[in-house]
């Protein structure tokens, strides 16, 4: 393994007993599937795979030490001897891959979604709609008990050590801080005795489990919540958490309820490792810098400027397994990289429904998406270079097959280069880079600038012809929508169309949404460039979402900085009725929200649109009819199926695939335009 590149990553690091042969260490993730039937299957599946790709170390998703503590209430326990023996599934499948496992033992407290929730005081969630019961001082005692057993019993199914979780806001975390212990016993009060029930969970833990089992514990270092810890209580814990026989520290940042983006692409990458660096300076153990690094440069650039000993990802691994083995071979370039959409990850898990990821859908169905070799080679023509096509593409050369991709515009991406225009949205570039270097590893040949029509398809001798021919924006149909202010949001965002002082935008979906950010946009702004590493840029960040790097009030936060003037006012319309934006994200879909409200951006649902005139729209809001006066008006009102190239095929009697959105318009994005590339591809 050549360690040239970066030195500090690929070098090995004790952890108590435990040897890692590199500093990247994979988070916690549930993924939703180990409560399936064939869950510790799927579940060693996904972890081998991960293992073998080079994680030094892999952390479960949380598993909780007794029925109170589960996320879920179908939540995985570990209670019983029975329950310790299937997770050999999972241990034994890593080890076999060469890699190191501990479960994480997560308590979730007051964030429980089912009824028996417990926690420190009986306050309720401000994202539950449950409160909790007060834990008795006895149950108190019995729940330190639970983690030291669940320990044990971690170490009897063959893991590698145990993650303690005390950050995010969940158990521990909640008997920390005061703003969700009010107790008035031995558990609650002083700072001191707020920390008792964390710093006895490790005291016990390691009683139970002896020197030869590594003990990390998920230090919550920002709370970023009103009431939370102070800087002083935070480095005191530290102190105390590593003298009652913890071997490293994890870095948490944020509670679920903290109203600051913590992982999203809106944060520049590694916007929160100033903290990690304050408090590994506080103790002698290893201290792991996490949330949004992306890429073995930032990686590397951590370990080396800070005192942080090794770095924790987790939704990169999920983007591409063998994130550690490509940077060991100079090959980082070939490596999928996170963009922190959270879109097919953390928007499944608090949809239901299992995790994946928009860039590799494989993640989690490692058993059901296989990509084997193909049984006969063939000649596939694939039409579309957006990311349905992209995906396709390389699926199909990978397997074999010798595939010509083609697209009309000069470059690859499809809409994806606009989506890069978007404030907060620069991570869009990695993929596109991605894709471009698979497409050259591979073989594809990649005929650019040039429209395919069913004539070339015919001539090509092509055995499969798959369309990725995306879409084409819908103009709705109304009085008014030729004049020459009504631009649709192409011209705006791909082609630079000028747009005035007031504007207007009919249809308030993604797209929409995403317009308004690049409008109100001005040069100032955090989320200009969210994939920069530059401290600026995580200065921008911090002082626009009020989090004190000063630390001085507890939770770290402060009041968020105005920001800079907005270049225009602008108005956002839906036709339908309730709240506009209820579609986006269902956890980045409040930031986008937010960030709106901060610029001002007003917002209609339940709009009748007349007509468009010179001076604005004319509309129906309420029952009233209104002028709303505007100097451009912009179209975000969805999209229809590109069906040119289709239509003349079928007239030729040839016979394709479509994917993407030339396989359906309706609730399309990139998830679902990689997803059936990479089926189709799988599969042909
Ligand atoms: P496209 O990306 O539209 O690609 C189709 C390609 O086919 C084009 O390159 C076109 O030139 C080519 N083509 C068409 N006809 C021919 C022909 N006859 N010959 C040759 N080439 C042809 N999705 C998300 O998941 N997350 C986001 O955050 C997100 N943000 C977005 C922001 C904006 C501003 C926009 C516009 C879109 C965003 N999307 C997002 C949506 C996402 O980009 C699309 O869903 C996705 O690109 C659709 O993929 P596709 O491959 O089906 O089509
Ligand atoms: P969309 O989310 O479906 O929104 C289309 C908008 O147009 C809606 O507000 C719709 O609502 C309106 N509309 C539909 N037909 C209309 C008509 N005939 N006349 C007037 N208005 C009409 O689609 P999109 O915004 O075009 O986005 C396209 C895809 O890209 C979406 O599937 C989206 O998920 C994806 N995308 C995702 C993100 C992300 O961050 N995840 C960002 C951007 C885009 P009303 O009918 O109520 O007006
Ligand atoms: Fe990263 Fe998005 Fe994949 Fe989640 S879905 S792992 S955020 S790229």
């Amino acid at each position: 393994m050549s360690t040239a590149m970066y030195p500090h990553l690929l070098s090995p690091l004790k952890v108590g007993a435990l040897q890692l042969k590199n500093r990247v260490i994979m988070g916690s993730m549930h993924l939703g599937v180990e409560e399936q039937a064939d869950g510790l299957q799927r579940m060693a599946a996904f972890y081998a795979e991960r293992a073998a790709g080079g994680a030094a170390l892999i952390i479960t998703g949380g598993i909780a030490p007794n029925s109170a503590g589960r996320l879920t209430a179908d939540g995985t326990v570990l209670d019983t001897e029975a329950a310790a023996h299937q997770h050999r599934t999972i241990t034994t499948a890593v080890h076999n891959a060469g890699g190191l496992i501990a479960a994480q033992l997560l308590h979730a407290g007051r964030y429980g979604a089912h009824t028996e929730l417990v926690a420190p005081s009986a306050i309720q969630a401000p994202i539950s709609p449950l409160t909790p019961r007060q834990l008795s001082a006895n149950e108190v005692a019995d729940t330190i008990a639970d983690f030291a057993r669940a320990a044990k019993l971690a170490q009897l199914a063959g893991y590698d050590g145990v993650e303690i979780m005390g950050s995010e806001g969940y158990l521990i975390n909640q008997f920390l801080a005061p703003r969700t212990n009010q107790r008035t016993d031995e558990w609650g009060g002083s700072a001191a005795k707020r920390h008792r029930f964390a710093v006895e969970i490790v005291r016990r833990v390691r009683e139970e489990v002896g020197d030869n089992f590594a003990i990390i514990f998920r230090l919550s270092m920002l709370d970023l919540v009103a009431d939370g810890s102070e800087l002083a209580e935070v480095l005191e814990l530290a102190r105390k958490i590593e003298a009652a026989g913890a071997d490293m520290l994890g870095t948490g940042i944020g509670w679920h309820e903290s109203r600051v983006p913590t992982i999203a692409t809106t944060v520049p990458r590694g916007a929160f490792t100033w903290i990690t660096d304050r408090v590994a300076r506080a103790v002698t153990i290893p201290v792991s810098a996490t949330n949004r690094i992306n890429t073995p440069d930032l990686a590397e650039k951590i370990l080396a400027d800070t005192a942080a000993s090794a770095v924790t990802l987790a939704r990169p691994f999920l983007a591409d397994p063998q994130f550690v083995q490509k940077a060991s071979a100079g090959r980082a370039q070939h490596i999928n990289t996170c963009i922190a959409c959270n879109q097919a990850c953390l928007d499944h898990v608090f949809s239901g429904k299992p995790a994946s990821c928009l860039v590799n859908p494989r993640a989690g169905r490692e058993t059901e998406l296989v990509i084997a070799p193909a049984v006969k080679t063939k000649q596939i023509a694939v039409v579309g270079a957006g990311p349905a096509g992209l995906s396709c593409a390389v699926t199909l050369a990978q397997r074999g097959h010798s595939v010509t991709l083609f697209d009309s515009d000069t470059k690859i991406g499809g809409q994806l280069n606009i989506a890069m225009q978007i404030p907060g949205k620069t991570e869009f570039a990695e993929t596109l880079r991605y894709f471009k270097t698979q497409l050259a590893a591979h073989g594809v040949t990649v005929k650019l600038g040039r429209e395919v029509s069913a004539a070339s398809l015919t001539q090509g001798g092509f055995d499969e012809v798959v369309l990725a021919t995306g879409v084409t924006p819908r103009r709705p149909e109304l009085p008014g929508v030729d004049l020459p202010h009504v631009k649709s949001y192409l011209s705006v965002l791909r082609d630079g169309a000028p747009v005035g002082r007031r504007a207007l935008i009919l249809g308030a979906g993604g797209i929409g949404f995403d317009t308004a950010l690049f409008l109100t946009a001005s040069d100032g702004d955090s989320d200009h460039d969210s994939s920069s590493e530059s401290p600026e840029a995580t200065a921008t960040f911090l002082r626009d979402w009020g989090v004190d790097p000063e630390y001085r009030a507890q939770g770290a936060l402060t009041r968020p900085a105005s920001r800079s003037a907005v270049p225009r006012q602008v108005t956002m319309l839906q036709r339908s009725s309730g709240k506009p934006g209820a579609r986006l994200g269902k956890t980045t879909g409040w930031i986008h929200r937010a960030e709106l409200q901060q610029r001002g951006v007003q917002l209609f649902g339940g709009v009748e649109y007349l007509a468009i005139e010179e001076a604005g729209l004319r509309a129906r809001i309420d029952g009233k009819e209104r002028l709303l006066e505007a100097d451009t008006i912009v179209l975000c009102t969805g999209q229809e199926t590109n069906r040119l190239l289709a239509d003349s095929l079928d007239a030729a009697g040839v016979k394709y695939h479509l994917i993407g959105g030339a396989h359906t318009a309706s609730e399309l994005d990139a998830k679902r335009a990689i997803r059936q590339g990479t089926e189709l591809g799988a599969a042909l």
